[in-house]
Parts: C-alpha cells; structure tokens; sequence
C-alpha cells in the first residue's frame, strides 16, 4: 500500500518520511508526492485545521492514482484566544520566516504569565478527489520567553514539553514524533491503516 505525503513544508516533510519509517506496517510505502514542487500550492482559506487539510488532500489526491495525506498544523496558545491557529505559518505576514513568526509570538506574550499552549495536527486522508477521514493529534506545552534548540522548525524552540522538560527543538527527529501533535496524529492513521490492511477492505468501497 502506498501513500503518497504532500507538503511543500521542509520541516514537515522531513517527519512524513520518518513516520514512514516508523509506521510498524510493512505493506506500507510512504513517501512524498513525486513532483510536489512542480504543483502549484493550494490556498488554505479555511477557518478550522480540518478544513484546511480538507482541501489540500483533495487537492493533492488528484495528481495521483494512490491514497494521499495532507496536514494542517499549527499552535494554539491560551493567552491569545487560541491565536495564531490556523495563521501559524503566516502570522507576522504573508512568507513569514519562522523566525519573524517566533519574534512576534514573544512580543504578543511579553509580560503574559499564562503560557499555556498546544500544538494542533489535522492529518485528511483522500483518494481521487475525496476525503476518506481525518485524524488530529495534539501536544500539550508551554511557550518560553526565549527560544531554546537548533532541530526541528516553525515554534519548535519556544514550545516547551514538561513531560520531557525539554523544548521540541531540544529533540531528536525521533524523540518528537515519538511525543509530538504529528506523531499522535500519525499513529492514529497507522492505526486505520492497519486495521483496513487487517479487514482487507477495497479503499474503493470505501469512496462511494
Ligand atoms: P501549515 O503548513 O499551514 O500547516 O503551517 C503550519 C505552521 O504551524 C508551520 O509553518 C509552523 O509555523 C507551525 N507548526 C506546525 N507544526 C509545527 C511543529 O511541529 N513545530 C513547530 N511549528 C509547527
């Protein structure tokens, strides 16, 4: 079973190939699209996380014949209503860099005692133009007053994980995913996987 993985995000894509690694499920391949960078990117308009995986693995599942993943991620933070959700990767503006992205995110939060926050991961999962479920994961953490670690991106050095005592930029690729919003939300794909595998169901049926 093959499953091709679409984001035109580095950092992400880098954990869709290990979560393909680390699946347990020896009928599955996963890997990016082939020619990702060659398709024009989506617009992502939604108001929610699931909308917006919603339409980028509907999109994507139309340039190919296999099951396709999609996500829609991002970090909710208590203080700011939530804020910046879905806007996460645009936050300080259109093509913001990660780092402008973590400057503002500090400056809305100086002098804020509460710093509660958690990552969101939306995973949609489609064939041929349609949504077959969806899966969400989440990771519980707090934001620091100064960024922490070199791995991973986006809000990574200023998210910090209690269970771990650590921020996830403090993490190997494997010690994140083994924790984080992604890999919860990969592990329950794996689980619907598995359980499709074990049922021997044809994805076809399942699409009408
Ligand atoms: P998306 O491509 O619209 O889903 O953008 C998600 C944005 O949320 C990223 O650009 C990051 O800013 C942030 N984000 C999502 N997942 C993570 C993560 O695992 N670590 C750090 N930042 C993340």
């Amino acid at each position: 079973m093959i499953v091709y993985a679409c984001s035109t995000n580095p950092g992400k894509l880098r954990e869709f190939v290990l979560a393909g690694q680390e699946s347990g499920l020896r009928e599955l391949v996963l890997e990016p699209l082939p020619r990702l960078q060659t398709i024009p990117t989506p617009s992502e308009e939604g108001a929610t996380f699931e909308e917006n995986a919603f339409t980028k693995a509907v999109y994507y599942s139309r340039f190919t014949r296999e099951l396709t993943i999609a996500d829609d991620s991002g970090l909710e933070v208590a203080a700011l209503r939530e804020a910046p959700g879905v806007y996460s990767a645009r936050y300080a503006g259109p093509n913001a860099t990660d780092a402008a992205n973590n400057e503002l995110l500090l400056r809305n939060l100086q002098n804020v005692a509460d710093r509660r926050a958690r990552f969101v991961c939306v995973l949609a999962l489609a064939r041929a133009g349609h949504v077959l479920t969806t899966f969400r994961g989440v990771a519980e953490g707090r934001i620091l007053n100064a960024p922490r670690g070199d791995c991973g991106f986006g809000y990574d050095p200023l998210f910090f994980y209690p269970p771990l005592n650590c921020t996830f930029a403090e993490l190997t690729l494997d010690e994140k995913f083994a924790v984080s919003h992604r890999g919860n939300a990969f592990r329950k794909l794996f689980a619907y996987l598995a359980e499709l595998h074990h049922e021997n169901t044809a994805i076809s049926d399942k699409i009408e």
